[in-house]
């Protein structure tokens, strides 16, 4: 398994009903920031994507924002972030933050966050590639997204093995050991922009 040193954050672009949702994404940025991981993300400066972004720069760490031209009005572009890559569609937006980064997490979100956790699982299904990919099931709220993966499972319209194309975890907390545990390596990845 190659060291992780850049993280995806795939979460939403509205902060979501609970407050717990917008004080674990400060708590992910932070920790990504102080684990000297570099976090890339969907540019927006609004939502838990904007808590996770801010909060790992707070932190000291470096942040790349992928967004797609058409977006960057909508979604309030980060202007304060380490880097901005501009796309011209949302595929080539999705690629890139998967030829940027070694693991993926998938934070409380909405459709858009569903769809980025969907396709990076579907990829793995099709062994495009094989990095981890983490849920973060926060006060349940990953609950109906593993759910819906269980049911495909138990109804045969997935293979078993797609129990094991992702982790869930509980907390953030756990999320940032099981990265460490996984082999992180601090300092970014600087040669791949
Ligand atoms: P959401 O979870 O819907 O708030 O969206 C989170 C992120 O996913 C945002 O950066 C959106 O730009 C992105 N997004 C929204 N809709 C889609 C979509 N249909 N396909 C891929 N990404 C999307």
């Amino acid at each position: 398994m190659p060291a992780i040193r850049t993280v995806a954050v795939f979460c939403g672009s509205r902060p979501g009903r609970s407050p717990l949702w917008r004080a674990a994404a400060t708590a992910l940025g932070e920790g990504l920031g102080r684990a000297g991981l570099h976090l890339v993300f969907g540019g927006g400066r609004i939502g838990l994507m904007g808590a996770v972004a801010d909060a790992a720069l707070a932190a000291g760490g470096r942040v790349t924002g992928v967004i797609p031209d058409f977006l960057q009005q909508w979604e309030v572009a980060h202007q304060g972030v380490s880097e901005l890559i501009v796309t011209d569609s949302m595929h080539s937006r999705k690629r890139r933050m998967f030829e940027l980064s070694d693991a993926f997490v998938s934070f409380p979100g909405g459709l858009g966050t569903f769809d980025e956790t969907f396709e990076i699982l579907t990829w793995k299904q099709l062994r495009l590639h094989d990095k981890p990919v983490l849920i973060c099931d926060i006060d349940g709220s990953a609950a109906a997204l593993c759910g819906l993966i269980e049911g495909a499972i138990a109804d045969g319209f997935a293979p078993p093995e797609a129990g094991g194309f992702f982790e869930t975890v509980a907390s953030v907390p756990a999320l940032l050991a099981r990265l460490a545990e996984l082999g992180t390596v601090p300092g970014g990845a600087a040669a791949l922009l």
